[in-house]
């Protein structure tokens, strides 16, 4: 287990690691990049430890994975977990039957898409991404497990974007982050 000191020294570690790339991938927005995170074995170890401590014994059978750094971090997770991996995908990807879930962006809207085959009913998800910001993409995942008749267990993210309001998309869910900005 780990306990609030060990996790408080972690997430400062990953704080310090986590780049800030501003004006990309536009004006205005701080895109926070993971890749150095990823390189240092020992602070993602821990990171993944962290993230799926929480969820020990929750009954959790499959953890998702959001294109495409939400793989990298939901495939460790789910190891921890013993649980098996969803891919959600951009529309057109993914190779057998799909549904599909369509949501706004800032400007126009994209698609998510899961295997038709990726949950069974009643069976317990969690979904894991690297950022929460504006929450619409979390929020059309939901829509996908929901849909499939799963439940979703828990929304685990590396990074929250507070000043986004993320979270109120995702009301009703257990949504947690591992660093706020
Ligand atoms: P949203 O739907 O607004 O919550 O955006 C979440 C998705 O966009 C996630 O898959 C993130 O990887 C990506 N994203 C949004 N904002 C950022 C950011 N500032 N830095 C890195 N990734 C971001």
């Amino acid at each position: 287990m780990i306990n609030n000191a060990q996790s408080e020294m972690i997430t400062e570690r990953i704080k310090k690691i986590v780049r800030d790339v501003p004006d990309f991938p536009k004006k205005g927005i701080i895109f926070k990049d993971i890749t150095p995170l990823l390189a240092d074995n020992a602070t993602f170890t821990e990171t993944i430890k962290c993230m799926a401590a929480k969820y020990k014994g929750c009954g959790i059978t499959k953890v998702l994975g959001i294109e495409a750094r939400g793989f990298i971090l939901a495939a460790p997770i789910a190891m921890e977990l013993g649980a098996g991996i969803i891919p959600v995908r951009k529309k057109g990807k993914l190779p057998y039957k799909t549904i599909s879930e369509t949501y706004a962006l800032e400007y126009g809207e994209d698609t998510l898409q899961m295997h038709e085959d990726a949950v069974r009913k009643g069976e317990k998800v969690l979904i894991v991404d690297d950022v929460l910001a504006t929450g619409g993409t979390a929020k059309a995942v939901v829509a996908l497990v929901e849909k499939l008749g799963g439940k979703v267990e828990g929304i685990a993210m590396l990074i929250e974007l507070e000043f986004l309001n993320g979270r109120k998309k995702l009301a009703g869910h257990d949504v947690f982050s591992l660093i706020k900005y």
